[in-house]
């Protein structure tokens, strides 16, 4: 492989974290989240959270395995991974929690989240270290181990808090320990990602490294950065994986069928686009094609990223395959990525899809809490998939919990962050003169345009209504291009803006006095779907609808506080199938139609609903 960077064209450019504010019932739904188990887990699981594993506890040669709190049976893939798994629970939580509490403009939050910071940065050794090994352990490992990842998830949050507070010396910090990784790990003269034969789940992690060396790129535009992620990816690409769904072999194999641990194959297809854009290699330009064609064969049709939690060569089917919240955040964040990249507007539907439907439907809509693992149909939530009998594990994630501590606090820590990376990449620019709305949602942007500062709130009820208003509010008239990407389900646009149209973007051309309105709205349908298995599903607009299921709530684990776990069984299972020619109409959020009650074998008047506003239910007929 070629490794030397190469500067190619991107389409879009992305913003500063904190550019683009919630509006609506997003950010009603964000600030209940914060008031929830997304602002409180340091309170749930505090033994987790304030684990000091950066500072004074950090792993040397003789640290054990730390006691989690989780059940562990069944567990094959050994101890080694939890000594470094806190890193990943608190750099994550802190993550989304930083995100949020700076987009809510939560004070008390904001107090602590720089708290935080401050006590991370204290922790830097002279070299630039900030990471959780000891000086005998780190850069010298020849099996498991969460070097590249323990970084990779706090380095991630600490550039969103800089770009948002615009605090250089904490930019400098996260810049000086990047270097200090690329000098132990010299490019093209080590191998970070070499350790053993056996599982490596942690070192395979560690290739979302690349996510900082993106970010980095975007702030310094040095090539350095670049170069070092294709370094990263030619070194994990050559080397014994167990998560190997990514490496060049495979995606080159056309008989390779995708088999990893999930999550590891979603968030690595980012560091797939970010050496393809970093080399321009043809070869890998063709790897990044077949890999997503790949993705898109375990993705449901609510954008449910598969694998429960393997992939273990299976097609998305929406009884039978689960998907983990966490793959959900790292499938959404890596289209974010490609839709910034490539301007596809299909990929903009893609990302919705995710977020309004499989990310809402695995939220509950009753508590603060999610479900760690979830079916598109979902007829239990009793621990496991639909009442599946897994003879080598003992199954208990699929229900609703606030911290899922019995297996792994993975999930909540991602579902913090779901919702400010969805809106952090709902705007973008084009060029200097030309702002794109990516994606659609109630949101504020702030940003200039030809160098003047310009605000543009989305107001709307998006997606449960397709009437948007952007309210432009700048200093000055202005001319310049808004772009707004036209769902793919819209049958018509309507508005009394002069628009043409440049692939699947409304393209508005014009002065905008000072506070300016454009006022758009799109008809949209009922649609009637067939997923891969031939079953039918409903969707309109951006929402995927489903028949709600009656169910028992069960009050499970307390955490001696507001917060609970909670599972669900039926009151009665009765499954209903698809019958042509039935009419079928859309009224006030609800689809009204008739569907066979296969108990009774009578056609029935039914209502579905909105997935995300589910527990029990069933989606494909
Ligand atoms: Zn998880």
């Amino acid at each position: 492989m070629n490794l030397n960077a190469q500067p190619t064209s991107e389409k879009f450019h992305a913003l500063p974290f904190g550019s683009v504010k919630p509006a609506g019932w997003l950010k009603e739904q964000m600030q209940s989240d914060i008031e929830g188990f997304v602002g409180n887990l340091d309170q749930i699981v505090p033994e987790l959270i304030n684990d000091p594993i950066y500072s004074t506890e950090r792993i040397q040669k003789h640290s054990k395995a730390k006691d989690l709190g989780n059940l562990k049976e069944g567990d094959a893939e050994g101890d080694e991974q939890y000594k470094w798994w806190n890193s990943e629970t608190q750099s994550n939580w802190w993550d989304g929690y930083v995100r949020n509490v700076f987009l809510l403009d939560d004070q008390q939050g904001i107090k602590k989240a720089s708290a935080y910071v401050e006590a991370i940065l204290a922790t830097q050794d002279e070299d630039g270290y900030i990471g959780i090994y000891d000086k005998e352990l780190r850069y010298k490992f020849n099996s498991e181990n969460g070097e590249l990842w323990s970084k990779a998830s706090l380095y991630r949050g600490l550039l969103a808090y800089y770009e948002f507070s615009k605090d250089e010396k904490v930019f400098k910090a996260v810049e000086r320990a990047v270097e200090n990784v690329m000098q132990h790990y010299p490019i093209s003269a080590s191998s970070p990602f070499s350790s053993g034969t056996s599982f490596n789940g942690g070192v395979s992690h560690g290739l979302t490294f690349t996510d900082v060396l993106e970010r980095l790129y975007f702030h310094t535009k040095d090539e350095k950065y670049r170069a070092y992620a294709l370094f990263l990816y030619n070194d994990f690409s050559n080397t014994y994986q167990s998560e190997a769904d990514v490496q060049l072999k495979n995606i080159l194999d056309p008989d390779y069928k995708l088999k990893s641990h999930g999550v590891h194959t979603f968030e690595h297809i980012r560091t797939l686009i970010v050496a393809k854009y970093a080399s321009n290699n043809p070869e890998l330009s063709r790897a990044l094609d077949t890999y997503l064609e790949r993705i898109r064969q375990v993705t449901t049709i609510s954008g449910g990223a598969m694998g429960d939690e393997w992939i273990a060569e299976r097609e998305a089917d929406a009884t039978h395959t689960g998907y983990e919240y966490c793959s959900l955040q790292e499938l959404l964040d890596s289209y974010c990525l490609l839709l910034q990249k490539t301007g596809h507007e299909a990929t903009g539907d893609d990302i919705e899809n995710i977020f309004y439907n499989a990310a809402q439907g695995s939220r509950n809509p009753d508590h603060s809490c999610i479900a760690y693992l979830k079916t598109d149909n979902s007829f239990e939530m009793l621990g496991t998939k639909n009442g599946e009998i897994e003879p080598d594990r003992k199954q208990t994630r699929y229900k609703y919990s606030p911290a899922h501590q019995d297996v792994a606090v993975c999930c909540n820590p991602n579902a913090g962050r779901i919702s400010p990376y969805f809106v952090q990449n709902s705007w973008m620019k084009e060029n200097e003169t030309a702002l794109v709305a990516t994606l659609l949602m109630p949101n504020v942007l702030a940003t200039t345009i030809n160098g003047h500062p310009v605000q543009i709130e989305n107001i709307t009820e998006y997606p449960f209504k397709h009437v948007l208003k952007f309210k432009i509010t700048q200093s000055e008239p202005s001319t310049f291009t808004f772009k707004i990407r036209k769902p793919n389900w819209v049958q018509k646009v309507k508005t009394n803006e002069k628009f043409r149209m440049d692939n699947d973007f409304i393209v508005i051309e014009r002065e905008f006095s000072a506070n300016d309105m454009i006022h758009i709205s799109f008809d949209a349908e009922v649609q009637m779907n067939l997923d891969n298995s031939g079953s039918h599903y409903f969707t309109y607009g951006a929402l995927l609808y489903a028949l709600p299921i009656k169910a028992n709530e069960i009050e499970g684990k307390n955490y001696g506080s507001i917060f609970t776990d909670y599972t669900y069984e039926p009151v009665s299972l009765v499954k209903y199938s698809f019958k042509n020619d039935v009419k079928t109409t859309y009224k006030k959020g609800k689809i009204q139609t008739k569907l066979l009650n296969l108990q009774t074998h009578k056609l029935e008047q039914v209502e579905l609903i909105p997935i995300g506003q589910t527990i029990l239910r069933q989606v494909t007929f």
